[in-house]
Order: structure tokens, then C-alpha cells, then sequence
């Protein structure tokens, strides 16, 4: 019994499913790239991926590194897999033997790219990258035409082909976004005048994808919005849902304050004291945090095993993953992300 006074992840199938459907309703006629980076945002690649398994329509991915891009081909074999990191010239051979689409955003990691696919006898399926602003990654525009001639001889030698370009937004502004925007065109525009065309353009994540329908391109990767995280300091989105909702139980129950089953070693952020949780009795605010326990005002009939709501979709008066961030300035992907293999993962319909 005491080994399973843990706290608990449960994952919802059907929230995922309906998320995934109203996204892909927004964006339309665009197409959806989720996103699986940090484990899927913390939910686990494998399991998105057999909830998502009746949707046939769903076959593209965006992974991040070459490790995540592996494990979704290895569950989806025929889905297209894009993997935008930076990679090691072994992670670039693993990519090509393993058919994943590379991200390429500046000359040295293009000539890499190219070396390992003259030494695997490999054709490279790259998306260029411009930089539209963010100087994360990406060719600076000065730089794009030369950029472009050299990624054009590349590809007559049959080293790679070009199939998509694309950048990130910084989303700070609609001001930005929009210059943004306008640099992504004109980069296209150079590629096309270099007979380049491809035949995916994605420049946006879900805020600018979900408002800003102007700013869609081809595609859209997407990662929060589809597992239910929504923006700091932005709007819950309708017909959108968070996917998981992290527990805990009651482990001992006195007059004034209950100790629940969760801590900073568990990956939940020390600096939250004051947040509500969710409690049989509705809100209740947390007092201390330390390393396995909190401490929560107490409600009345509070008995050991009983289920304290940390986050979720609040249906006990528990905040989402969002609210939590916002009180300590950071985002809900970070406040999923950090929970440890100690909280258990639990698939729910
Ligand atoms: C994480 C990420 C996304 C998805 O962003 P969300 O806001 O979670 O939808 C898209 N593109 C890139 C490059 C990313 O790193």
C-alpha cells in the first residue's frame, strides 16, 4: 500500500485525441508537425504516439534530436520525422540511415551534413533555415544567397534534397512577427529564383499558428497547444484541454494542515508555496514544500490516501501547468517537463 503513495501522472487519451482534432481544425488547410521534444513534453513519446495510433492522418513529427526522431520512426516507420538540433556527425549518419529530415541552419553544420552523405552514399531531405530575427540559428539574410548557391550545387550532386524552409518566431510582438514574416518571404522568393522550390514552408509554433492565421504557412509545428499547455499570460483555447494531471496522495492528515506526497525531488519547483492545489473540498493553498512532502491547509474529513490535484484541467479547483508557471515566471512545458521518473505514468482514457 505505502509503495503506492506516490504522486501520479495521468495521461488522457481522449484529451489528447480532441486536442490534436481542434488543432488541426484551426489550421486547416496547413498541416500539423507535433512536436515531440522533452519526451513529448514530458507525457512520453511512446505513449503519444499509440494514443494517436487510430489517426492515420497524423504522419508528421517534428523531434528535435536525431534519439527522439529514432523512437518515433521506430513506433511510426512510415511518418515523417523532423529533427532541427545542431547533430554530431554520428547523429547526422544515424538521421540519413534512419530517414529523418534535417534542419539546417548555418554553413558548417550544411557542409557536415553533406560529408556524411557522400560517406553513407545518402541523399540528405534537409529544410533550410533563415534567420528571421531570432539569432538562435538560422543564415542570416546577408548571407542567404550564397548560402543558397552552395545548397544548390549540392543538390545536382545529389547530396541532398531540399524539401522544406522554415524558421521560429519569437512571438513577442505581433510587429516582430510580421518583419519576421516578410524576411521568411523574401528567402523564399531567393530559393525559388534559385529554381528551389519546396514543398514545405513552417514558420510558426501554436500561439502564432492559433492566432495569427495570416503567419501559417504550409505547416505548423506545433507542440504545446496539442497537449493542452496554453501560453503564459495567454488565454485558455477552446476545445483545448491539458492532457496531464499530476497528483498526490494524502500522508498524514492533521487539524490545521495536511501533508500530501510530492516535493522538489519529484520535479515539482520549491518556489510554489502559496499556489492552490486541488483538494475533495476544492482549492486549498500550499504551505511549505520540501524534498518528498507538502504541506496544504487541511480541509474538513482529510484522511490519508485521499487525492490532492496539483495540476490539471480543474475539476477540484486545481490551476493548470500554466498557472503554476506564471507565479514563478517560467512556462507550463517547464513545470511538466522537470517531473522525474519517481512520478508514476498513468494511461487514462
Ligand atoms: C518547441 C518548438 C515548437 C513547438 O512550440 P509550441 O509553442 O510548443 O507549439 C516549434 N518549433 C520549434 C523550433 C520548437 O523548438
Amino acid at each position: 500500500m505505502d509503495g503506492l503513495m506516490t504522486p501520479v501522472l495521468e495521461l488522457s487519451t481522449g484529451r489528447l485525441v480532441r486536442n490534436v482534432a481542434a488543432v488541426r481544425r484551426r489550421i486547416a488547410p496547413s498541416v500539423l508537425m507535433l512536436a515531440m521534444k522533452d519526451d513529448a513534453y514530458g507525457h512520453g513519446v511512446e505513449w503519444v504516439l499509440d494514443a494517436l495510433s487510430a489517426d492515420p492522418a497524423l504522419d508528421r513529427f517534428g523531434s528535435f534530436d536525431v534519439e527522439t526522431g529514432e523512437r518515433v520512426r521506430a513506433r511510426r516507420p512510415h511518418a515523417r520525422v523532423f529533427a532541427w538540433a545542431t547533430s554530431t556527425d554520428g547523429e547526422i549518419a544515424r538521421a540519413l540511415d534512419a530517414g529523418l529530415e534535417l534542419g539546417i541552419g548555418d554553413e558548417d553544420y550544411l557542409r557536415r551534413v553533406l560529408a556524411v552523405a557522400r560517406d553513407r552514399e545518402r541523399t540528405a531531405a534537409v529544410h533550410l533555415k533563415i534567420d528571421t530575427g531570432l539569432h538562435r540559428n538560422g543564415v542570416r539574410p546577408e548571407r542567404w544567397p550564397a548560402f543558397v548557391a552552395e545548397v544548390d550545387g549540392a543538390q545536382r550532386a545529389g547530396l541532398l534534397r531540399v524539401v522544406g524552409l522554415w524558421s521560429h518566431l519569437a512571438e513577442a510582438s505581433d510587429a516582430e512577427d510580421d518583419a519576421a514574416a516578410g524576411v521568411f518571404r523574401h528567402a523564399l522568393e531567393v530559393l525559388r529564383a534559385a529554381g528551389i522550390d519546396p514543398a514545405d514552408t513552417h514558420l510558426t509554433a501554436s500561439a502564432a499558428s492559433w492566432w495569427r492565421p495570416e503567419l501559417r504557412a504550409s505547416v505548423c509545428r506545433i507542440g504545446a497547444f496539442c497537449y493542452g499547455i496554453r501560453s503564459a499570460d495567454g488565454p485558455e483555447i477552446p476545445g483545448i484541454g491539458p492532457v496531464a494531471t499530476l497528483s498526490a496522495p494524502v500522508i498524514d492528515a492533521r487539524a490545521d494542515t495536511v501533508d500530501v506526497g510530492i516535493g522538489a525531488l519529484h520535479g515539482f519547483p520549491s518556489n510554489l508555496v502559496g499556489a492552490p492545489v486541488g483538494t475533495p473540498a476544492g482549492p486549498r493553498a500550499i504551505r511549505a514544500i520540501g524534498d518528498t512532502r507538502m504541506t496544504v491547509d487541511a480541509w474538513s474529513g482529510a484522511s490519508r490516501g485521499d487525492a490532492v490535484t496539483i495540476f490539471g484541467p480543474g475539476d477540484h479547483g486545481e490551476p493548470d501547468a500554466t498557472a503554476l508557471a506564471e507565479r514563478i515566471d517560467t512556462v507550463g512545458e517547464e513545470i511538466v517537463t522537470r517531473l522525474t521518473p519517481a512520478v508514476r505514468r498513468i494511461a487514462t482514457r
